[in-house]
């Protein structure tokens, strides 16, 4: 008789090993930190003793859940902001927020409510990525659970980092000292393909390599993603990334939504783990994972959640319902992902995908003890059928809620007893969450004020202060112009070709001013575009000042570069209304006078109102202006115009300055 440290007895005992055994009533022995033996309960009971046994009362005892793929910080985000795009989403809320609240406290106490979150729904492991992750790190060994932890890598300044040298650095000091923690595995994690750069893809993996420690990254979440990839390097995502020699790393991929099968066998032979996040996939409408081809592939396949901003929570049993269900209704077929396989994806194959298939994921002698205790009678999963094996993890899957987990243990020692949290404190996690989001609300709310505050957090934008003289024309026809600007009065000091494409956007306060989109493609002598410039600029709601000869004052204006979409900027400024105006704009920079005007002359295509001559300078006083507006009359007589009687008033009302 061997005595142990504590002997679970009386329990429906689903191991997830290799043969799926199963034992009921099964008993389980655990010595330290692992599992000693597991099997029958009267084989256990012959050849152990316990100096703690626990009746387990006839409840489903099983592996940990492992949630492959997480950013737990983000708990105190949930619920920010919803419904949105992912670009919307990331750049105009999480990224904001992130950059103003992001710390090593904010990471913490974020990460406390992630575990006590996870514990309580029968979560001993989850994989995260996130920034300060020594603090992700601290917390979630204090709480006592499993996880690899990220520290995320990003070619832009993030929340702890201005380069992605810092990154690196941060990365290799903390993946040093963590290395061989008991339940932490230090890992590093460049954020995505998109988002990082060969040089960081190929210095993160030599670093994972370094230490031995995995590699997280987020892999061809969205179609958007592919197609750009495709345009920019002629590959889809697993290539290019395999290119940089990412998989030299023990690579986890999160996503893999869009990957087709020659890239499924490119992740086999590389090792890498896939993990699959349903919820996050649907929300954000990504699309649906192939998720039977890479289980028929042979890549192991864990389930994660994602971070709870796009979830909205860390709910494991929901994750494996919503996986199994999708593959059903994907593949047009019932049989596909049964149950038990689901499961197994969420422990077992989570586990193996993570690069710690030897430390937990069944329970299997000299595995870590990383279980939990689910009640098997609740209403809701009753009554229960023993004629099929496979009842016990349908029951599980299609019935079973995360809250009949009642008991969770990690390394050997109990995080939950009796539904109770041994290690974390809810009450006060929960006060301090609520203050953290009342301050988010507060600058939030500050930021929605106005759309130059909005325009403003998204970063870049730079205030213009000159002003500018501006006398506008409208003409038969451009040719004339053409030829009077060869006249030896004017001399030409620069001339571009294009065509001009602006969406002005109107809101209901006008005093907002408007907010222009304007993309300009560079034409060459035969007409085809060279490059295209996209901007976006905020112009005051009115002239500032009327002058002499129709000549208008602009006010100063806010520029910032034009990085998204029109769709982008649509959804996140929520503009009143739209106005869509195209030119074919011939532009000289010419000096008059010893002064410099820009002379354009534009082909109105849309809406399709004739042709316009526009004279422009800048100006730094009144009395300039006034000298300035006089002149730009004289080179209207000079280009053959007789004066500016002919401005069209209604024209410069519709595209303003
Ligand atoms: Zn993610």
């Amino acid at each position: 008789m061997q005595t142990t440290d504590i002997l679970l007895t009386n329990a429906h005992i689903l191991t997830m090993d290799e043969q799926m055994n199963q034992f009921n009533p099964g008993a389980i022995a655990i010595n330290g930190d692992s599992i000693i033996a597991v099997g029958p309960e009267a084989e256990i009971k012959k050849e152990y003793a316990g100096r703690e046994t626990v009746d387990c009362g006839g409840s489903l005892l099983m592996p940990g859940l492992i949630n492959a793929h997480t950013h737990v910080p983000m708990t105190l985000l949930r619920g920010l902001a919803d419904d949105l795009r992912l670009d919307v989403w990331l750049s105009g809320y999480m990224w904001p927020v992130e950059r103003e609240f992001v710390s090593p406290e904010f990471v913490r106490l974020g990460t406390q409510i992630a575990c006590a979150e996870l514990i309580r729904s029968g979560v001993t492991t989850f994989n995260d990525m996130y920034f300060y992750e020594e603090s992700v790190a601290k917390a979630t060994a204090e709480a006592g659970m499993r996880a690899v932890c990220g520290q995320s890598v990003l070619k832009f300044p993030v929340a702890d980092a201005d380069s992605y040298e810092d990154s690196m650095e941060i990365a290799r000091d903390y993946i040093q000292r963590w290395k061989g923690h008991p339940l932490i595995i230090p890992s590093i994690a460049p954020h995505a393909p998109y988002t990082t750069t060969p040089e960081i893809l190929r210095a993160t993996a030599e670093l994972a390599k370094e230490f031995d420690v995995p590699l997280h990254i987020h892999i061809a979440e969205t179609s958007f993603e592919v197609e750009n990839m495709r345009n920019e390097n002629g590959m889809p995502v697993v290539p290019y990334v395999k290119k940089q020699g990412l998989f030299e790393a023990k690579v986890i991929a999160a996503h893999c939504v869009h990957i087709d099968p020659g890239e499924m066998r490119t992740l086999l032979h590389a090792g890498a783990g896939v993990s699959h996040n349903p919820s996050s996939n649907l929300k954000l409408a990504s699309g649906f994972a192939p998720v039977m081809k890479m289980l028929e592939t042979g890549l192991n396949v864990g389930i994660g959640t994602d971070g709870p901003a796009s979830n909205n929570d860390l709910d494991m049993f929901e994750e494996v319902r919503l996986a199994a269900f999708i593959a059903k209704a994907v593949t047009n077929d019932p049989t596909s992902l049964p149950a038990a396989t689901a499961l197994t994806m969420a422990t077992r194959l989570g586990a193996q995908a993570l690069h710690i298939g030897h430390l937990t994921g069944s329970l299997t002698p000299g595995r870590r003890a990383d279980l939990i205790l689910i009640d098997a009678n609740p209403m809701h999963s009753s009554p229960r059928f023993y004629r099929d094996g496979n009842s016990a993890y349908a029951q599980i899957v299609y019935a079973s809620k995360s809250t009949d987990v009642s008991d969770v243990m990690v390394n050997g020692k109990w995080l939950m007893r009796d539904r109770k949290l041994l290690t974390l404190n809810e009450k006060e996690l929960l006060a301090q969450a609520a203050d953290m989001a009342k301050k988010i609300d507060a600058f939030l709310i500050e930021r929605e004020q106005s759309v130059l505050s909005k325009l403003i957090a998204l970063g870049g934008s730079t205030e213009e202060e000159s002003f500018e003289v501006q006398v506008k024309v409208k003409i038969a026809d451009t040719h004339p112009i053409v030829e009077a600007l060869k006249r030896p009065e004017i001399e030409i000091i620069r001339y571009r070709h294009y065509k001009q494409h602006d969406i002005y956007f109107a809101f209901e306060d006008t005093d907002q001013g408007r907010l222009r989109y304007r993309e300009d493609d560079f034409l060459d002598e035969k007409g085809a575009v060279t490059n295209t410039r996209p901007r976006l600029t905020l112009l005051g709601r009115k002239r500032e000042d009327k002058l002499a000869h129709d000549v208008l004052l602009s006010r100063s204006r806010f520029l910032a570069p034009a990085t998204q979409s029109p769709r982008f900027y649509r959804e996140y400024f929520k503009p009143k209304e739209e106005t869509l105006i195209t030119k074919d704009r011939e532009r000289w920079l010419v000096k008059f006078k010893d002064t410099e005007f820009f002379v354009n002359v534009d082909a109105m295509i849309e809406p399709a109102i004739g042709n316009f001559v526009e004279i422009k300078s800048r100006t730094w006083s009144r009395t300039d202006a006034e000298h300035k507006a006089a002149l730009a009359n004289e080179l209207l007589a000079v280009l053959g115009i007789g004066n500016s009687e002919t401005v069209t008033k209604d024209y410069i009302e519709v595209v303003g300055q």
